[in-house]
């Protein structure tokens, strides 16, 4: 089944598109953290960020980096989220790769985005050589 954004970028559902080229779109997003809040959405349809080519993913980042510009000059933000939830565990409710832009303003009370945890001793060094690349 085609999930809602490629139904996006076939033209059958709506949306307020900002961007498109061969690799990506980028749409406003439905249900804004803020208003403006965009999404940069791969033409192809990959299920994570992990699924995806190189290549597509830093062309994305570029095109993030261009909305954040925008979202700074146009809307006047103070700062943005650029976030991808990666897979259902960590949010992701599209199964179809997209790197949310979120402009954000001092003291508009949407942080913290992400809550903070604490690690018990030795806990830090032993996460750090499970993840050593
Ligand atoms: P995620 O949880 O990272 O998969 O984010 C999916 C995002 O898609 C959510 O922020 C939704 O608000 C957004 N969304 C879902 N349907 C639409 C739609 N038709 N147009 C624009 N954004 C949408």
């Amino acid at each position: 089944m085609a999930t809602i954004f490629e139904m996006i970028i076939n033209g059958d559902i709506p949306s307020t598109k900002l961007y498109e080229d061969d690799l990506c779109i980028a749409i406003l997003d439905i249900n804004p953290v803020n208003k403006g809040h965009a999404l940069v959405i791969s033409k192809e349809c990959y299920p994570t960020f992990t699924d995806a080519p190189i290549e597509t993913l830093s062309h994305m980042m570029e095109i993030a980096r261009r909305i954040d510009q925008k979202q700074r000059e146009a809307l006047k933000a103070d700062g943005t989220n650029i976030m991808i939830n990666n897979s259902p565990a960590s949010g992701q409710e599209v199964p179809h790769l997209h790197i949310h832009v979120i402009p954000r303003k001092e003291g508009d009370g949407k942080t913290p985005v992400m809550p903070k945890g604490k690690y018990e001793d030795g806990e830090a060094a032993e996460y750090g050589e499970l993840l050593k690349l």
